[in-house]
């Protein structure tokens, strides 16, 4: 390996997402002239661990070696934090590239964190509660030295959800020896949770959604969505759209996919997935094939379930306006290329689905004071630093000619680059 690595596919991260995250990173550092130093500190993750632990199936003899990650991109400007996902193919490369995209994602909402991201090589779907439990309490004694309200401060991502937090929350706080609801957010109320965290990401990606519409001249009500993937950040972004008075016309998941010209009626979509655990068979819509969902003829595009979807390959089928992504890392460079040459407006990730980790911070500070805010303020103060941040996305944009994803980049760099001039190399 080279002393001063520019080379992505030289590093122990190499991965697919993990290259598209150093290469969007060197795009935009070559575009604003970044000092070289702090481009070569920031795109490798300052510290990664990688584990393998058993873990006892509910059938008693059998005992599985699990992989898992945990990855530090940052530790410039406070603790750091992001999600921890479980899925059958997670490995440090895509943990890794997720970490430094939570580093951009708090930088350029302006909270005081860097950026971290944790994975389970698991499919939660083949395991019964009981076993998700056991998982999750043997990871988090894995990685506890490493996380902490002060170090490293976890949250929900795909494939877990508030229950998960709990028992980390709860393995965590037993082998300290005393309750610590700030390690991890994304938690139940009762737990020290916040109120509005579950709806967070859906609901302050929306909220971006009538200055995108006014940006581009495009009248919301009725407006037509399509939304891929109808977990956390689907469900809520779809409820938020039918409350500003769009029409979400498709929805689709690992099941299927439902159709409904006239709009779907989105609180009986969801009440019908929570209780079948899918899409799939919803009686009062027509099914869909999922593939042909980024092609539909709408106004308005939100993946919301997995990254790199929308790729040179149907890139150039976008009908729609606006693209809000709410998953991370849904759009290959190739196919930013493309949905920009074709006037599509694309909210990147780094800056949509940043109401998430925004919440997830009121939820810690709620915690570390334990004085806890009323949803009402939550939600006014969620809107008021999305919007906040994306109007200064927007204003670097036109003031540099750039696409929004590159604007928002450009800003989370800019605030990384002052605090680490700021601190200075240490010795
Ligand atoms: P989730 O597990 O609750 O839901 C994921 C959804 O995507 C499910 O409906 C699943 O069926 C669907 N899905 C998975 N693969 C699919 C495919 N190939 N085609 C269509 N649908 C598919 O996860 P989530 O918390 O909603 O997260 C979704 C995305 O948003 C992820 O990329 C995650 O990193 C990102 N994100 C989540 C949060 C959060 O607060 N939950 C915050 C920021 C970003």
């Amino acid at each position: 390996m080279s002393e001063n690595p520019k080379d992505a596919t030289e590093l122990e991260w190499d991965s697919p997402l993990y290259r598209e995250a150093v290469a969007q990173f060197d795009r935009v550092a070559d575009r604003m002239s970044l000092d070289s130093n702090i481009q070569s500190r920031l795109r490798t993750p300052q510290r990664a661990l990688s584990v393998t632990f058993p873990f006892r199936r509910d059938e008693y003899d059998t005992v599985e070696t699990v992989f898992g990650y945990r990855v530090q991109h940052l530790l410039t400007m406070g603790p750091t934090k992001g999600g921890i996902r479980y899925a059958h193919d997670v490995n440090l490369g895509e943990v890794a590239a997720l970490a430094m995209l939570m580093t951009w994602k708090c930088a350029i909402v302006g909270l005081p964190f860097g950026g971290a991201k944790g994975g389970v090589r698991i499919d939660p779907r083949a395991l019964s509660r009981a076993e998700v439990q056991r998982v999750t309490r043997r990871y988090t004694m894995e990685i506890i030295n490493f996380i902490g309200p002060d170090q490293d401060i976890p949250a929900p991502d795909l494939g877990t959800d508030e229950h998960v937090m709990g028992w980390v929350m709860d393995t965590y706080s037993t082998h300290v020896g005393h309750s610590e609801p700030a390690v991890v957010t994304g938690k139940p109320p009762a737990l020290g949770g916040t109120v509005a965290r579950r709806e967070a990401t859906g609901r302050g990606l929306v909220s971006l959604l009538p200055a995108a519409a006014t940006h581009v001249g495009l009248k919301i009500d009725g407006a037509r969505v399509a939304i891929q993937g109808f977990g956390n950040v689907g469900q809520f972004a779809a409820l938020a759209c039918e409350q500003l008075g769009c029409k979400v016309i498709a929805v689709t998941d690992v099941t299927g996919g439902l159709f409904d010209e006239s709009g779907l009626d989105v609180e009986k979509v969801m009440a019908f997935v929570e209780e079948t655990g899918g899409l799939v068979g919803f009686p009062d819509a027509d099914a869909m094939d999922p593939a042909e969902l980024f092609a539909l003829d709408c106004e308005i595009l939100i993946p919301a379930a997995i990254g790199g979807v929308i790729t040179a390959a149907n890139a150039a089928d976008v009908k729609a306006k606006v693209v809000l992504e709410g998953a991370n890392g849904p759009t290959t460079g190739a196919a930013d290329d493309i949905l920009n040459s074709n006037g599509v407006f694309v909210v990147p990730d780094v800056l949509g689905n940043a109401g998430g980790v925004t919440v997830s911070y009121f939820e810690w500070v709620q915690d570390l004071q334990n004085y806890f805010w009323s949803e009402s303020e939550i939600v006014a103060r969620l809107r008021e630093i999305m919007n906040r941040a994306f109007s200064e996305v927007l204003d670097i944009s036109i003031r540099e000619k750039v696409d929004m994803r590159t604007a928002a980049l450009m800003k989370g760099i800019w605030r990384v680059t002052d605090a680490k001039l700021a601190r200075g190399v240490y010795p």
